[in-house]
């Protein structure tokens, strides 16, 4: 608002403190209103983040671990893209449409009809995708248990939060289960996670264009 009144043409050094003032102001302003949001903004940081799946750990100028080792047949591009969409919370399950938009949207599940539609209920328990589900994760858990303790895999899917995260972005897990480091193990995870999302999302456009 300052910058909207003339100023009196008095010389440099006034006008440099005048933009000083307004700077100090805005600042100010801006803290008081954060402080006050807070609560509310971390609220909904938490409950509308798109990142919460991704493994942020990656250095810049480097390939995010969800494109390394995709090879560039088209249908692993499109396996690819489809779990980034997953990842990023850029998929259209309806829960993410009603965080994202100020109209009333029905959150049930449009395949089954019956649960609200989270990335969890997609992923692990829509019941009309239990055969992709089933199939897919029965392989993940064989591999896992090859290269961990048998226990693993029942650690990993105990809880639902923590398998989501684990199938679509496996890194997010290298500090409980640290050979994950080793690359092969994590591009081979990688491949069956994007395969399970992939079958998953072929099965839910099938259901839903019926
Ligand atoms: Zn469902």
């Amino acid at each position: 608002m300052i910058f909207s009144y003339s100023t009196p043409p008095t010389g440099g050094s006034q006008k440099s403190h005048t933009i000083k003032c307004a700077e100090l102001l805005t600042s100010t302003v801006c803290k008081i209103a954060v402080f006050t949001h807070r609560k509310e903004l971390t609220s909904q940081a938490i409950r509308k983040t798109t990142l919460i799946n991704l493994s942020l750990k990656v250095s810049i100028g480097t390939l995010h671990a969800l494109w390394q080792n995709i090879n560039l047949a088209f249908i692993d591009i499109k396996k690819a893209i489809t779990k980034a969409k997953l990842i990023t919370k850029t998929y259209t399950v309806q829960i993410n449409n009603a965080n994202f938009t100020i109209y009333e949207v029905d959150i049930t599940c449009s395949v089954c009809g019956t649960h609200v539609e989270t990335l969890e209920h997609l992923i692990l328990h829509c019941p009309c995708l239990q055969r992709e589900c089933m199939y897919n994760l029965e392989k993940i858990g064989e591999f896992i248990t090859e290269i961990f303790y048998c226990n693993t895999w029942i650690y990993i899917t105990a809880n639902d939060f923590r398998a989501v995260k684990f199938i679509l972005d496996a890194s997010n897990l290298i500090n409980v289960l640290p050979a994950l480091k080793q690359t092969p193990n994590l591009h081979q995870i990688k491949h069956l996670t994007r395969n399970l999302c992939y079958d998953l999302h072929r099965r839910r456009t099938v259901i839903l264009s019926l």
